[in-house]
């Protein structure tokens, strides 16, 4: 019935004010590489002078991208952690108003593993912002010298490159936060036995048509869709501002119904094993799969009492 689906319906949106505090960070970068460039200086050049001097700054860019690699680890690092902490709130406040215990905290080895990757994963993409500047920058020196281009239409070219590495730091900041978010969400959600959700997206004049037809559509956690040759969830798409409505409800009001299964103890069990021991992690998926289906959670019922450890119950089940 549907007579509670405010409860049963949960926004995960990725925070704006987290998106924004992430892309001023990342864009503090133009600064030191416009310095580094002084392309101010490049009307006044002869065409040898702009070659070699163009590659000049592409080598000092690669020096600055290698030196920053400790400042890009801990921006991103304190960003991911503050997005998990978020998200582990959200689901909090969702137990809450479902009246049933969601496991929550950061004893999860998927989640844990998935920001670890993430942060290294954004390591590297700000580490690159100077790179790609200076292969910015040489490239469009080369292509203005091949076309005969005058120095100060090359030197008026090459302004823009602050503004390249700022469109870089914004797009990487809310590209990742989004997917991030939607990363973790997903995790816990299929834990919890949540089937899908639904597409919602920000609904405004800048949503590309290919997510404007996906407002409103129920989404299974195992079916990420593939739209503009890219495949994945809401909010997982570059520069993506779609998010999941996460459907708990229904998962919540079935396992009420096979009540006879020992539930909080088993996933107790399963949440320490798990931690002792990551190879049971593919198992336990195994078991939260069956967990879906009514057919396989009877035998997964009758199994239970005798093997209360994750790994063993698989073997028993399958
Ligand atoms: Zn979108």
């Amino acid at each position: 019935m549907a007579k509670k689906r405010n409860s049963g319906i949960h926004a995960f949106r990725a925070n704006e004010w987290l998106i924004n505090d992430y892309a001023r960070q990342i864009r503090s970068l133009s600064r030191e590489i416009i310095k580094i460039a002084a392309i101010g200086d490049f009307g006044d050049l002869t065409d040898a002078e702009m070659l070699v001097r163009s590659a000049l700054i592409s080598a000092a860019l690669d020096r600055y991208s290698e030196a920053i690699g400790p400042w890009a680890e801990s921006v991103a690092s304190k960003m991911f952690r503050a997005v998990a902490i978020r998200n582990d709130k959200e689901w909090r406040e969702v137990s809450k108003s479902i009246g049933r215990q969601i496991s929550t905290g950061f004893d999860n080895p998927v989640i844990d593993a998935t920001i670890r990757e993430t942060i290294l994963k954004n390591t590297s993409l700000i580490k690159n912002i100077p790179r790609e500047s200076g292969e910015r920058i040489s490239r469009i020196v080369r292509a203005g010298l091949n076309d005969g281009k005058r120095a100060d239409t090359i030197a008026r070219e090459l302004m823009a490159t602050e503004g390249f590495a700022k469109n870089r730091a914004n797009l990487i900041a809310r590209t990742e936060i989004s997917k991030a978010t939607t990363e973790i969400t997903r995790v816990r959600a299929v834990e919890y036995g949540s089937p899908g959700y639904i597409w919602r997206t920000s609904k405004d004049g800048a949503v590309r048509d290919s997510h404007a037809k996906m407002e409103g559509v129920f989404v299974e956690w195992d079916k990420p869709q593939a739209l503009d040759g890219m495949t994945g969830h809401a909010g997982e798409f570059p520069n993506c501002r779609c998010y999941p409505e996460v459907v708990v409800s229904a998962y919540a009001n079935e396992s009420r119904q096979v009540a006879s299964i020992p539930e909080e103890g088993l996933w107790q069990k399963m949440r320490l094993n798990l931690q002792k021991d990551r190879a049971m992690l593919q198992k336990s998926r195994f078991i939260l799969k069956l967990l879906r289906k009514p057919e396989s959670r009877t035998r997964l019922a009758q199994c239970l009492p005798h093997q209360p450890r994750v790994a063993l119950l698989g073997e028993c089940v399958g």
